[in-house]
């Protein structure tokens, strides 16, 4: 996909996975689910790329603006340390 190296080990090894992403703005939130990644697979550092980070911003104003709908709503236990 790539051929840069990874900014923490070095390595040029990438596996492509699917991860649950938590976007954030302002105490808001957005999970995304399927979201796609890189990982090194020496040190497990997690690279997002540009197109997939604009399109979550994307989504999470369109939600906020009532534009789009979620797909669902979850309720979220927090508890601090
Ligand atoms: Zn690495």
């Amino acid at each position: 996909m790539r051929d840069i190296k990874c900014n923490t080990c070095g390595s040029a090894d990438y596996e492509e996975r699917r991860i649950t992403y938590l976007y954030s703005h302002q105490g808001q939130y957005l999970i995304v689910p399927n979201t796609p990644v890189e990982i090194c697979s020496d040190c497990g550092t997690v690279y997002y790329s540009a197109e997939v980070l604009k399109n979550i911003e994307r989504q999470f104003f369109a939600i906020r603006n009532h534009t789009e709908t979620p797909d669902q709503y979850l309720q979220v236990p927090v508890k601090s340390l």
